[in-house]
């Protein structure tokens, strides 16, 4: 198996330095101890690629630099391929202590970093979420992403609830526009209608908000469909929408499932492409990540990891790092030859373990496009 990740490097991440750190942070060592490193999704140093698509660098600007907020695995939806560990059972569900969170945001404010995403599980679930958005805010964060499905969406007093708690952006999950697709993927015969419902208050209130999709055997058949959807959206409310997609990690439910819900990722990229093709007609923007380059080398310029890179800031000294390497994901020896190696997020690594690598083709990729290593 090749690197992960490219050498060590250290650089500051933005300017400020040990001495920026206020003093009440020393309260923090015991959080510090316990994670002395913040990781941190921040967009990549120009340039960006060969080709930058605007939509994709706009998106990882407004999203990076940023850190997530784990606020606890706790969510009322049961999708069935959902990849957030709850043990064996699927019934160990963490919840974070507000103190934590508060460490957690203390420590991204004491290196400068003024974004953080609320994720889970389910953040908008935690009846104390508009009260957790206030702190990020009190503190200073000028970006407060929600990451969620959460059906409260529907409730326009929850929309307006959301920005008037400081929630600056919306990362929407949602897999398909069409109800029966969702019901199967969330599991539910009511969650898809009130979703849908939300994805429209969301855009009628104005809040900048994101579609994030996973690309599962029931919904890459449709994948041009929810490109055409997009589009008609954003001539219906008159702004410009942008989607991200992506495959399925092999992980929890979606482990449980993978027989009728993974689909091969020779399928996902082939639809990816497609897809990535019609949304440039139609001027609407995808971005997809999680895909290997090899198995999508033509559309290279919408792969988000050409636009945002996860590293790792040292709470101690501020110094930016190389983001750590990530045991769910795995190369094979092949992958040193690969000219998209720096770029490549990698293979599921359960992915590879169920279906091989028979898939993976760095030759393939070097023959189509010579210059995706940029
Ligand atoms: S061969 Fe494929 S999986 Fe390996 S580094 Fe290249 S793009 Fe990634």
């Amino acid at each position: 198996m090749g690197p992960l990740t490219a050498p060590a490097r250290t650089r500051t991440l933005l300017p400020m330095s040990t001495s920026a750190i206020p003093p009440r942070l020393g309260l923090l060592t015991a959080a510090r101890a316990q994670h002395p490193v913040l990781e941190v999704s921040r967009p990549r140093d120009l340039p960006l690629a060969a080709h930058p698509q605007l939509a994709a660098q706009h998106f990882a600007e407004r999203y990076g630099p940023s850190f997530f907020l784990d606020v606890g695995t706790a969510c009322p939806l049961h999708c069935v391929y959902c990849s957030v560990a709850r043990g064996l059972d699927d019934k160990d569900v963490r919840m974070e202590a507000r103190e934590h969170l508060y460490m957690r945001m203390a420590d991204g404010e004491s290196v400068g970093v003024r974004k953080l995403a609320f994720i889970g599980g389910e953040p908008a679930s935690r009846t104390d979420f508009m009260h957790l958005a206030d702190v990020a805010h009190a503190m200073g964060f000028q970006d407060l992403t929600l990451a969620t499905k959460s059906v409260k969406l529907a409730r326009p007093a929850f929309v307006a609830q959301l920005r008037d708690h400081h929630v600056s952006m919306v990362h929407l999950s949602l897999d398909s526009f069409d109800p029966d697709v969702l019901a199967v993927l969330l599991a539910s015969q009511t969650a898809p209608k009130l979703l849908l419902a939300g994805l429209h208050e969301l855009l009628a209130q104005r809040m900048e908000v994101f579609l994030f999709a996973v690309l599962t055997r029931h919904n890459l058949a449709g994948l041009g469909g929810y490109v055409r959807q997009l589009a008609d959206l954003q001539q219906r409310y008159g702004r410009p929408l942008t989607a991200v997609v992506s495959p399925l990690k092999v992980q929890s439910r979606a482990a449980k499932h993978r027989e009728t819900l993974v689909p091969r990722l020779t399928e996902v990229a082939q639809a990816v492409a497609a897809a990535t093709a019609l949304a440039q007609q139609l001027g609407v923007a995808l971005i997809h990540k999680a895909v290997p380059p090899c198995l999508l080398p033509q559309h290279s310029d919408w792969a988000l990891e050409r636009y945002l890179v996860e590293v790792r800031v040292d709470l101690q000294t501020g110094q930016q790092l190389a983001a750590a390497p990530n045991p769910d994901v795995a190369k094979q020896p092949p992958c040193d030859a690969c000219p998209a190696n720096a770029l490549c997020p990698g293979v599921d690594a359960a992915y590879a373990a169920w279906q091989g690598w028979a898939e993976f083709k760095p030759a393939a990729l070097a023959a189509a496009r010579p210059s995706t290593a940029n």
